[in-house]
């Protein structure tokens, strides 16, 4: 099919909606020369532009400072700064006066302008200051072409947006949109844009190649954030079969809501822990609804990325208070921040490296700063006295050594010795390693004694195993849990903390995947954490399966060779454990 396009399926489901293109300006900027009489429309149009950009930040600033609290909404503070700022509006002001562009194309020129600049700059400062300029303008852009503006009725439903990325911006100001569907032309299964869809349990598609230039506003598109198809303006019949699929997979949704309130049991009896992924309170508000068990994976970073400068003891244990409280049975494993990558924050002095990746990233950042980093271990056992002890664990993200964890251990010791002297109330907490380095996989019986819990990071430990970068679409072909190399590291791995008696939990995204989910099962592994929206279909799929099936299903699967005859035999099997589940399902 002509118009059909292939992406990296994200979150699952099946949506047939009205193309949004939130990023146009990137793509089509227009580029008309202005006639003498239409400088000064256009100037006004632009300070129109302008104001209601500001109202919009203005708007958001109050959202979120009610609703998440006023540090979080520093961020659009600052962006108003942007926007204000005197010789950024001249330089727009001066393409449209003396060379006559729109308004448009002035900003689409300032932003190329601002992007090769700040790639030359050494400060770091400037350069992460690139994403806030690149989202004002992008706002900016909207509200030039009216029916780019968010919550407009002009806006095309049911709402399917495509964009180059999904900056954290658009994600607040989307909240009101209603969105059906998201395609981006970059990222992979654990980008920014996939875990916001999955936790929103929106169908998703990533690292669809230039479909900004396919496809326009009010287009009809098909997602199907199974396969990763996306179609443009189907035919009649394509349409209506998606259509079908779409009602299925709307009232699978609804027939799995029932199972809120039971705990999530295998098909023999045996009960299984189903615990929710979030990044922050409101998530945690969402894993109650879903019935989860509790909180497995804290990010913490999301509280510092939305944070304009440093959030100091204080107000972490209140982020983190809040979140305990507001989480199921007030069980939370926190993470200590896990920077570098591709998420940075300014202040930490980041500078570029060839190889973010495998570079001065999560714990080993935290250890370059050892007073931030104490900072927030004293926060987390702060806020651990405000749950029955042990109900609140800290992680560590990308232990690679056993001396790592032996420094990560006597700094909490230190954090609990420098609180008590405070006289403040904390309470000591059980400390766990994330698994998501193969070097600490192969020593995993090593590692495991010194830690009280494992928590399994697929998402980075497939990448680092296969050596294939989690985000880069070109290389997603690799970068997949269900590889036999794969399959084989977790089942050592669960084996050997089975053997050390130490609780081991998965937290990656294929925890999630009915598919991978099976087999983890067949492992041994009777505790998951996942995006809330994904825990009503797996708590589904675990009555359908018992714990002899689950280990006869993981022996077939163990006895093929590629990644492909895996996935291929688990798509079956799911579909003849669960056929209902079939529109959740994804390849
Ligand atoms: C992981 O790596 O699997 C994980 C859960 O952490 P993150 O996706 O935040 O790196
Ligand atoms: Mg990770």
């Amino acid at each position: 099919m002509r118009n059909m396009r292939k992406g990296i399926p994200v979150s699952p489901g099946v949506t047939v909606g009205k193309a949004y293109c939130i990023d146009e300006i990137f793509v089509n900027p227009h580029t008309h020369q202005l006639a003498e009489n239409e400088v000064l429309p256009e100037l006004r149009r632009f300070e129109q532009a302008r104001e209601q950009t500001a109202a919009d930040l203005r708007a958001l600033d109050h959202k979120v400072s009610t609703q998440v609290g006023p540090a979080h909404a520093a961020i659009f503070r600052a962006h108003e700064a942007i926007l204000r700022d005197p010789a950024f509006t001249a330089k727009v002001r001066s393409w449209i006066v003396d060379h006559r562009e729109t308004a448009q194309s002035a900003l689409h020129r300032i932003l190329n302008e601002y992007t090769s600049l700040f790639a030359r700059t050494r400060d770091e400062y400037l350069r992460e200051r690139l994403t806030d300029v690149r989202d004002v303008i992008i706002r900016l852009s909207s509200h030039l072409s009216p029916a780019l503006e968010p919550g407009s009725t002009v806006v095309p439903k049911p709402t399917v947006v495509v964009a180059h990325e999904l900056l954290p911006s658009h994600a607040v100001a989307l909240g009101d949109c209603e969105v059906a569907a998201i395609v981006t032309q970059t990222g992979g299964q654990t980008s920014h844009a996939a875990i916001l869809a999955r936790s929103r349990g929106i169908p998703a598609v990533s690292g669809v190649k230039d479909i900004l230039r396919q496809v326009k506003n009010g287009d009809t598109i098909v997602v199907d954030g199974r396969t990763g198809h996306v179609i443009i303006n189907p035919d009649a019949e394509t349409e209506s079969a998606y259509r079908k699929l779409q009602r299925e997979f709307f009232q699978l949704k609804d027939v799995l809501a029932y199972n809120r309130d039971q705990p999530a049991r295998m098909g023999d009896g045996e009960e299984v822990e189903l615990l929710a992924n979030i990044n922050s309170p409101d998530d945690a508000r969402a894993a109650n609804a879903v019935g989860a068990a509790g909180v497995g994976l804290y990010r913490t970073e999301y509280l510092f990325l939305t944070h304009a400068d440093v959030p100091d003891e204080e107000e972490q244990y209140r982020a983190y208070r809040e979140v305990v409280q507001a989480s199921p049975g007030h069980r939370v494993t926190i993470r200590t921040l896990d920077l570098g990558g591709d998420k940075t924050i300014p202040y930490l002095g980041h500078s570029r490296e060839a190889n973010p990746f495998l570079g001065w990233r999560s714990i080993r950042l935290s250890f370059e700063h050892p007073e931030f980093f104490m900072t927030q271990i004293r926060a987390v056992l702060r806020a651990g006295a405000a749950a029955r002890r042990g109900q609140v664990r800290l992680m560590f993200p990308m232990i690679t050594t056993l001396e790592e964890i032996r420094r990560v251990r006597s700094l909490v010791r230190k954090a609990g010795q420098q609180l008590e002297r405070a006289g403040k109330r904390h309470t000591e907490v059980p400390i766990g390693l994330m698994l998501e380095v193969p070097a600490a996989a192969v020593c995993i019986d090593s590692l495991v004694r010194e830690v009280d819990f494992v928590s399994i990071g697929s998402n980075d430990l497939v990448q680092y195993l296969m050596a294939a970068d989690r985000d880069n679409p070109k290389v997603s072909h690799l970068c997949q849990p269900l590889a036999p190399a794969m399959l084989r590291v977790l089942a050592q791995v669960i084996e050997a903390c089975r053997r050390a008696d130490k609780p081991v939990t998965l937290c990656g995204e294929m925890a999630g995947q009915p598919r991978a989910y099976v087999l983890l099962l067949g492992m041994g592994l009777r505790s998951f954490s996942m995006s809330p929206a994904f825990i009503p279909t797996i708590k589904e799929l675990t009555g359908h399966v018992s714990a002899a099936q689950a280990q006869q299903i993981l022996r077939r699967a163990m006895q093929f060779r590629t990644t492909h005859d895996v996935m291929r035999f688990m798509g079956r099997t799911i579909a003849e454990l669960a056929p209902n589940l079939k529109p959740l399902d994804m390849e």
